[in-house]
Order: structure tokens, then C-alpha cells, then sequence
């Protein structure tokens, strides 16, 4: 029975979708004006585990993904408009490119991530700026229902007006009169309010029609507008990271149900920060990382994925160099696994005495239970070494083998690791033979010998892992 970890309510739920046998989820995307960092990365890695389980256990998923591509201000007052704080504008001025030339760049590098990652793509991944007329047309409505005021071109949602203002994010509107920043837009009438829309400044290059003014949508309209277009009025599922929270998940509630008058997600569900050395990853600090600087040092997307994986969702992750190795020796031993049992030929009939579905089973309830990905990857370990075991003591038959087979598909499904195929490329005679030497020199403790041999392993181009026991594996590099 699936159990999920619901924001709103703050406590885990059995799960139960709208429609029987679908799920309908939405999870906030990318700002396209910069490369993902690997925080970003940890939300969506959770994201596609969360459909790649439901998938798993029998839903039918439609996800849909956001892509920013609209500038937005880090709040709404007019001087950081006119300092050009615009987050689209400011890399627009770096790159010297359009604001559209900066979107298409950073939404193809986000989607070349996507793949390296082996995600399974969003069924849809709608732009804001081609659902202007979405979001002006809701932006009419939250005004005809009062809930919004315009001002001199600008609209602003007035949340003294939506009733369960504060329901997910268990604020109090009386607290956020106390912390309303000093620099507020002069047309609000509370400096908590939020914008619908604002007046292009003369030089901001995005600017659209609308009734109100030549102007663009504020920081969260977006995600009101394109969810209920491709999802309808009620989705069963809406992700994000932490910092979603407050305020862009709470106005967009306020701007979903102010407009429907209907529960907008039955589950919110939110990723915790992923800290580097146990400090938020800042760039002045010097410990912000993309992709690409994983894989320039050597590691695999796949490496980067398993580690991802190694902690629970609501637990800070805490991203050290370390941590990557030990995730990359991990898909070592998965690797391994993976190429003993493809070309495993039972000699036995003798039946092994390890229950290999109880361990399915078992992985199955760890992932049921809010998706404890650490729990699910431990027991996996136990599969991986059970069964390492019971072919070096050529203890499995065809039936252990297929369903050892089976159940690996079955977790796999859930875990999304890809191995490239090159691994399990056939290990040459010559290379298991200078491993055999290497591990007989080990033996009679020829340690000069025995690292010589696998220098020359590693020439030949081919890694060899010592492994408990007096095992190896050796994977194709
Ligand atoms: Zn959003």
C-alpha cells in the first residue's frame, strides 16, 4: 500500500488517486537563464522516482513539467525592476544573447541532463511564455471574483481576501505583516501581496498585451495557469524543492482555488536542500556544481543518480566527493551483478534456499512507504551479495536465476539506473587470465606483483575491483 508524505497535511497518507489506476502530477521546472545545479537535479531525480514507482505498482502517470522561460523578479517592487534584477535579463546582458536565445540554450542543456540521468520525459514540458493568454484569462477571473486589484497597469492578488491563505505553508497572514519587506511595490495594497502582473519597465524585452498594460506575469501565476490547462482543476500530485513552499506553492493555491473554487493537489510533496559539505551551495562559497563538473572528474550521471538516491527525499542530502566515490564503487557492484547474472549458466539443479521474491517484496514496502529509496538500495545490496554468493558456490538453478533476473527488472524499474552496454561487453581470455595471476599473487601476499598486473588490466582498458572474499569483477572501462 503506498503511503506519501503529504505537505499539506504534515503527516504520511495512504495514497489514492482522483481516477482509478491514474495519476495526474505536476512538478515545478526549471529556470531556463542557467545550467540546473545538482540541488536542482536532486528535486527531479525524486520527481521521476516518484512516476517510475507509480509506473511500477500499476498507475498510469501523466506528468507534466514547467519550463520557465519568463523573466522574473526575486520580489515585486519596482527598484530591483529598475536595477534590472530580472534574473532572464541579467544573463541576457552576461551572454549578450535574446532572453529566447538564453531560454532555448539553458531548456536543451536541462533536457541533455535529463538524459544523461535516464529520465523518463514529462508526457509535456509547456513553456510560460506561450501561455500568456492562460494565464491573462485567469488573471480576469481572480479579478471579476475580487480577489485581485489592479493598480496603474499592475495586478496584485490581495490575500487578505483568500480565506485559506497560509493553509500549506501553516504561515499566518498576521506574521507576514511583521516580515513584509521595507522596498514594497507603492501599488500594493499590502506589502504581502503578491503580483498577477506588472508594467513593463521601457527596457524589459519580454512584454506582452493584456488589459492592464504592455507588461508580463508575475513570479507564479504560471503554474496555476498550465497545470489546470493540462491537468484539469484537481491534480493528484504536485512536487517541488522546500524552498517552494512559501510563497510559490501557497499562491499558487491561492490563485488556483481562488479561481476554481477547488482543492488544486490532494498531495504536495517537497524535496529537502541538498547541501554541499554540509553548507548550502552558494557560487561566492565556491561549492556550487552542475552536471558537468561531476563528469569532468571522472564520475558517471549514473554515479551522480545512485547518490541521489542513497538518502530520503525529506532529509537534507549532504553532497561530498567522498559520498560520489562511494556511490560510484556502489554501481560498481551493481554493474557487476548485473553482467554475473546475464551470462550465469546454471550447472546445478540444486534449488538455493534464499528467498529472492520475500526480498522483492520487502524492496517493494520500502518504496511504498513515502519512497525510502536508502531502505530499498540496502536491500538490494543484500539481493546483490546473496546472489553473488550462490553463483560462486554455483548454488543457483534456472528457476533462482529467472527470478533473480525478474526481480532485478522489477527494482530496476523503480531505480532507473542504466548500464551502459559496453559493460557487458564478453571479458577477453587474456584479461581474466592476468586477473587469475593477479589474484593468485595476492594470494602469496606479491603485492608489487599483483598491482603490476593491474596496471597492466587497466592498459588493456579494463577496470578490476577486489571484492569481498577474494572476488573481483572486472568491467569494461
Ligand atoms: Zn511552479
Amino acid at each position: 500500500m503506498l503511503k506519501l508524505y503529504n505537505t499539506l497535511t504534515q503527516r504520511k497518507e495512504v495514497f489514492k488517486s482522483l481516477e482509478v489506476g491514474k495519476v495526474k502530477m505536476y512538478n515545478c521546472g526549471p529556470t531556463v537563464y542557467d545550467f540546473a545545479h545538482i540541488g536542482n537535479l536532486r528535486t527531479f531525480i525524486f520527481a521521476d522516482t516518484l512516476r517510475r514507482h507509480l509506473e511500477n505498482i500499476g498507475y498510469e502517470v501523466r506528468q507534466i513539467m514547467n519550463i520557465t522561460d519568463v523573466g522574473h523578479l526575486t520580489a515585486d517592487d519596482l527598484n530591483q525592476a529598475d536595477s534590472g534584477e530580472d534574473k532572464m535579463l541579467k544573463a541576457s546582458k552576461r551572454e549578450k544573447k535574446t532572453p529566447q536565445d538564453i531560454a532555448n540554450f539553458y531548456t536543451e542543456k536541462f533536457f541533455e541532463d535529463l538524459e544523461k540521468l535516464n529520465f523518463k520525459k514529462a508526457h509535456f514540458f509547456p513553456r510560460a511564455t506561450a501561455h500568456i493568454p492562460q494565464i491573462i484569462k485567469m488573471v480576469e477571473i481572480l479579478i471579476e471574483k475580487g480577489l485581485a486589484y489592479k493598480k496603474n497597469g499592475n495586478v496584485f492578488y490581495d490575500v487578505t481576501k483568500f480565506k485559506d491563505y497560509g493553509k500549506l505553508s501553516k504561515k499566518k497572514i498576521a506574521d507576514l505583516k511583521e516580515n513584509a519587506r521595507l522596498e514594497e511595490h507603492p501599488d500594493k495594497r499590502h506589502g504581502y501581496d503578491f503580483a498577477l502582473w506588472l508594467k513593463a519597465p521601457k527596457e524589459h524585452i519580454l512584454k506582452w498585451e493584456s488589459p492592464w498594460s504592455l507588461g508580463y506575469p508575475g513570479w507564479h501565476i504560471e503554474c496555476s495557469a498550465m497545470s489546470i490547462e493540462y491537468l484539469g482543476e484537481t491534480m493528484d500530485i504536485h512536487t517541488g524543492g522546500e524552498d517552494h513552499i512559501f510563497p510559490h506553492h501557497e499562491n499558487e493555491i491561492a490563485q488556483s482555488e481562488g479561481c476554481t473554487g477547488k482543492e488544486f493537489a490532494n498531495f504536495w510533496m517537497h524535496v529537502r536542500f541538498l547541501l554541499v559539505d554540509d553548507k548550502k551551495m552558494s557560487k561566492s562559497k565556491g561549492n556550487f556544481y552542475i552536471l558537468s563538473d561531476i563528469l569532468a572528474k571522472g564520475y558517471s550521471a549514473m554515479d551522480f543518480r545512485l547518490l541521489m538516491l542513497s538518502s530520503h527525499y525529506r532529509s537534507n542530502l549532504n553532497f561530498t566527493w567522498d559520498g560520489l566515490k562511494q556511490a560510484s564503487t556502489n554501481l560498481k557492484k551493481i554493474t557487476r551483478f548485473e553482467t554475473r547474472i546475464r551470462n550465469y549458466q546454471p550447472l546445478t539443479e540444486a534449488e538455493s534456499e534464499i528467498d529472492f521474491k520475500k526480498y522483492l517484496a520487502d524492496f517493494t514496502e520500502a518504496m511504498d512507504n513515502d519512497l525510502n529509496t536508502p531502505k530499498a538500495l540496502a536491500i538490494l545490496f543484500e539481493i546483490i551479495s546473496e546472489t553473488n554468493k550462490e553463483i560462486d558456490n554455483q548454488k543457483l538453478n534456472q528457476k533462482n536465476l529467472d527470478l533473480i533476473k525478474f526481480a532485478w527488472e522489477k527494482i530496476n524499474k523503480d531505480l532507473g539506473i542504466k548500464i551502459e552496454e559496453k559493460k557487458f561487453a564478453q571479458i577477453p581470455a587474456e584479461i581474466i587470465d592476468l586477473a587469475e595471476k593477479r589474484s593468485d599473487a595476492k594470494k602469496g601476499n606479491d603485492f608489487s606483483k599483483a598491482d603490476t598486473l593491474r596496471k597492466e588490466i587497466e592498459e588493456q582498458g579494463y577496470n578490476i575491483d577486489d571484492l569481498p572474499g577474494g572476488n573481483y569483477a572486472i568491467i569494461k572501462k
